[in-house]
């Protein structure tokens, strides 16, 4: 393999993390946590009716992790606004709900990347255009995998969010302060294309509970990777050891 298919390959490989081992504690059915930190409550009263249809293309590890926010936004959104389809590479025979997607010229997909156009300069934002919004959900480097092993993105109008806003997903690495959760970024992107700004404190609340919930059990507040490098604190992940590995899973809350 040349050096540069040998940096595709990094680059464009899905970062596959392992899923997180199943919670033995009795849970929610729903939200899947653990009962005492079950977040259903802090769901709006009666599920949010938006213009937008979400579709949420997830990395199937994405699926397994405990602290997800993707079931927010489809529980918090009334039923048939936010589909989620779960896959690496997605066969277009397969899913005919993606080939819909290809062909309306109003689906826009929220990545960010050379060819993005800001969110704010999409015009027009008529009151009858009903976009569908395409979010990657996974890990960073998951989502970036995805939108290379799945040309059929290109195809898509690509967008992206100028958020003024910091993540208050403070409980997960982001690549940059910057970097929002699944959740936040299609909120704050259906906030915009509708001039919505009602709907972001009732969606966003389950999220806040959540990271409540965990910093109350103990989880350390994460600063973004770009926060650790521009203060000499971020340190590469070495393969853990097995000592290291079992105090990981020991001091993982959830586990
Ligand atoms: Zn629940």
């Amino acid at each position: 393999m040349s050096d540069s298919g040998e940096s595709d390959e990094i680059l464009c490989g899905f970062g596959d993390i392992a899923p997180d081992p199943p919670d033995k504690r009795p849970t929610c059915s729903r939200c899947r946590r653990p009962l005492t930190v079950c977040w259903c409550a802090y769901l709006p009263r009666n599920p949010i009716s938006v213009r937008t249809k979400v579709t949420i293309l997830q990395h199937p590890y994405e699926a397994s992790r405990r602290l997800r926010t993707a079931p927010m936004l489809y529980y918090g959104l009334q039923p048939g606004q936010c589909t989620i389809i779960q896959g690496k590479k997605f066969k277009l025979n397969k899913y005919p709900d993606i080939e819909r997607l290809i062909q309306d010229p109003n689906t826009i997909l929220l990545f960010p990347g050379e060819k993005s156009q800001d969110l704010a300069s999409l015009h027009p934002r008529s009151d009858d255009i009903q976009y569908n919004l395409v979010l990657l959900d996974g890990t960073w480097m998951q989502a970036r995998g995805l939108f290379c092993q799945n040309p059929f993105m290109r195809q898509l109008k690509q967008v992206q969010l100028s958020s003024p806003c910091l993540s208050e997903y403070i409980i997960r690495t982001q690549p940059t302060d910057r970097c929002l959760s699944t959740l936040e970024t299609a909120v704050y992107a259906i906030a915009l294309l509708e001039n919505r700004p009602d709907i972001i404190q009732p969606l966003l609340s389950p999220l806040r509970a959540m990271c409540k919930f965990q910093i109350e059990h103990g989880a350390l507040k994460h600063h973004s990777k770009q926060y650790l490098i521009d203060n000499g604190l971020y340190k590469k992940q070495e393969p853990p050891t097995e000592s290291h590995a079992l105090k990981s899973n020991r001091n993982h809350f959830g586990s």
